[in-house]
């Protein structure tokens, strides 16, 4: 029997398949793709949905990488600033800010220093846990180590406001002006209590000549609010003998003299 020009257009007509029939899931065939596939994801990583839409595996792993900073805060301060004195970069740049507490690492050098970070974390993640986790992991940890360049210059430059700060600052003090080898950690005490090298920092002595503005009055006297916490003692006057003095101290991880 000769087909007709409509047996022809039913025979040629694609076979009404739901697209949940075509993939074996319940997913209903109003489904766009992105859609589809970004369930499929979840389902596989086990992921929640958070507050603004931002999945839970997420917002762990960018969390897993601030703290795996702080961790590298205390292993690079400890061991490739102080232990090393002097041998290397890193440690030149941090022991010249013991010795001159107002030097501070130019800009250029902290952002290759985390480019430098993140081409060696990064693979390494990736490997581990795929490129995803991984980029959550690198921007963590690199946006830590901004937020700890914020924190340790502030330490310097800006009196505390609140309890943190108040504690910040004297555990940095006390690091710089006490005992060059304790208290490694600037945001946090957590390493140092974990590997032994924390002192409770105590009232924290200064010398004169390198306290930071933020703690004197216009005479030059510790700010009442602060004089709980600090003691400013007069001695050696700045000058250039005593800065050399200075550097031989911060090298070889003394505290300075007052
Ligand atoms: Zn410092
Ligand atoms: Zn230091």
């Amino acid at each position: 029997m000769p087909t007709t020009s409509s047996d022809s257009a039913i025979k040629s007509r694609p076979p009404r398949i739901a697209s949940g029939e075509l993939t074996g899931s319940v997913v209903s065939p109003g489904f766009a793709d992105s859609d589809r596939s970004r369930l499929q994801r979840s389902r596989i990583f086990g992921a929640k949905m958070g507050p603004m839409g931002v999945r839970t595996a997420t917002v762990t792993t960018v969390g897993l990488g601030a703290a795996g900073w702080t961790g590298l805060e205390y292993g690079l301060h400890r061991f490739a600033m102080h232990e090393l004195r002097g041998r290397g970069l890193a440690s030149v740049e941090h022991l010249k800010h013991h010795a001159d507490v107002t030097y501070f690492s130019p800009a250029s050098k902290k952002a290759a220093s985390a480019v430098a970070t993140t081409a060696i974390v990064l693979p390494v993640a990736a490997a581990i846990a795929g490129r995803r986790r991984a980029c959550e992991f690198t921007a963590g940890l690199i946006g830590m180590y901004y937020a700890y360049e914020v924190a340790h210059r502030r330490t310097h430059t800006h009196a505390p406001r609140a309890r943190y700060s108040r504690w910040t600052r004297r555990n940095h003090m006390h690091h710089h002006f006490g005992a060059p080898m304790r208290n490694f950690g600037v945001t946090t005490p957590i390493w140092d209590r974990l590997f032994g090298s924390y002192d409770d920092p105590g009232v924290v002595s200064v010398p004169r000549r390198m306290a930071p503005t933020w703690l004197l009055d216009e005479s030059g006297a510790v700010r009442s609010e602060l004089a709980a916490d600090y003691v400013v003692k007069a001695g050696r006057a700045r000058d250039t003998s005593q800065a050399e003095l200075d550097r031989l101290d911060a090298f070889a991880n003394l505290a300075p003299e007052f």
